[in-house]
């Protein structure tokens, strides 16, 4: 927990995809608040790669947690896999596949 991982190390999807050009981040900071708080920091085969400025790498915190925007306050949200992301290797959370619902019947039957 409190790796910083997910604020460090980000990727925008966006109506077409993943970010991939710096004129396209431009007009989407425009959109957001969330999006100013951005900075490019890599590009590789997915796209664009950005950390946010709103975390302290020192003190491994956000320094706006009261106030963090709704992504980040849902996160991690299932939308990850449904986009083909990834969780960050080393991350606290992770996802566990549920239960069908004929699954659930067998198991109350028996
Ligand atoms: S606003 Fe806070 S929680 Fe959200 S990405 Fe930035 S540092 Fe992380």
């Amino acid at each position: 927990m409190r790796c910083g991982a997910c604020c460090t190390k980000i990727y925008v999807n966006h109506q077409k995809g993943i970010i991939k050009d710096e004129e396209e981040f431009l007009k989407l900071k425009k959109l957001h608040p969330f999006y100013t708080y951005l900075e490019i920091i890599d590009k590789d085969e997915n796209g664009l790669v950005f950390k946010c400025n709103k975390f302290d790498k020192k003190k491994h915190i956000c320094t706006i947690h009261k106030y963090r925007p709704g992504i980040c306050r849902r996160y991690p949200s299932e939308i990850i896999l449904k986009m083909n992301g990834v969780m960050h290797e080393n991350c606290g959370y992770s996802f566990k596949p549920i239960d069908s619902f004929s699954e659930i019947l067998k198991k109350m039957k028996k």
